[in-house]
């Protein structure tokens, strides 16, 4: 037979079980909702970043707005780097500014490098940059790169000419620097040295290429650029000797397209090596 303070204890016991059931059916409510309110991020599969950025998006890394963008804001000179190429940038090119090395072409993806930079726009918003070149000169991109984000160098835009289907007028047209392109001099069966990863184009747009055709009329490539083929104007973001670009380029032992005799190619630096 039970005592009343047995009877009184386990009155006790059921109330306590009975409250300490109520608070976890509330903690367990307030799980449920928190869970529901943040569920879990959506990855955000970038190609042409690098692994370590691959779920870390590019207005992330430029805001500095996480942990891994305030450590690139930090030490910025860790996103200036080369690579080799790796599959899944072979298959971003292959078929487009890389036609295949069955299709008889003259470089293998091994004298290729991929080179991620960061560079101003002209918005003077840092941007991420990415370029394919000949191996032999990855190394001098990246530091002429580094040192035109130092400097704060506007460039408009720094894409694969691959986002252009490898069109080199559409890239120019829209102000994109670039490198690697396979293709043949404009209006000749010759290869650019484009075709080798050795010559970059650079704010293509305000830095046209002028030369006459064979009925000896001026050609402005790209056609919009026409505007800045008066190398005497003044205007923004043109290269001419006194340009930071010219400097950088020139002392890494690069010719410029500007000094060219009669044909010029104010966009366009080249590296023989
Ligand atoms: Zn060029």
């Amino acid at each position: 037979m039970m005592t009343i303070n047995g009877r009184l204890f386990i009155m006790k016991k059921k109330m306590h079980q009975t409250i300490t059931a109520a608070v976890l059916s509330v903690c367990a409510l307030a799980a449920a909702v928190f869970v529901s309110r943040f569920p879990e991020p959506e990855k955000k599969a970038r190609p042409g970043l690098a692994q370590l950025w691959e779920n870390v998006s590019l207005s992330e890394i430029c805001a500095g707005e996480n942990r891994k963008g305030k450590e690139a804001m930090q030490q910025p000179e860790k996103e200036f780097y080369e690579m080799p190429l790796n599959d899944k940038i072979k298959a971003r090119i292959t078929g487009v500014s890389y036609p295949g090395e069955k299709e008889g072409i003259l470089i293998g993806y091994d004298d290729l490098a991929y080179v991620h930079v960061l560079h101003y726009d002209f918005q003077m918003e840092v941007k991420e940059g990415e370029l394919i070149c000949n191996r032999k000169i990855a190394q001098d991109l990246v530091e002429i790169f580094l040192e035109l984000y130092r400097q704060k160098y506007p460039i408009e835009k720094i894409r694969l000419v691959d986002e252009y289907g490898a069109d080199d007028e559409r890239s120019m047209e829209d102000n994109n620097t670039s490198c690697f392109n396979y293709r043949v001099i404009f209006g000749t069966d010759r290869l650019s040295n484009h075709s080798y990863g050795k010559a970059i184009d650079i704010n293509p747009l305000y830095n046209p290429y002028i030369f006459s055709d064979a009925d000896g009329r001026t050609v402005v490539q790209p056609e919009n650029g026409t505007a800045y083929a008066d190398r005497s104007a003044d205007f923004a973001h043109k290269i001419t000797h006194e340009d930071l670009c010219y400097r950088l380029f020139t002392e890494h032992g690069f010719t410029w397209g500007g000094d060219w005799e009669g044909t010029k190619d104010y966009q366009h630096f080249e590296k023989e090596s």
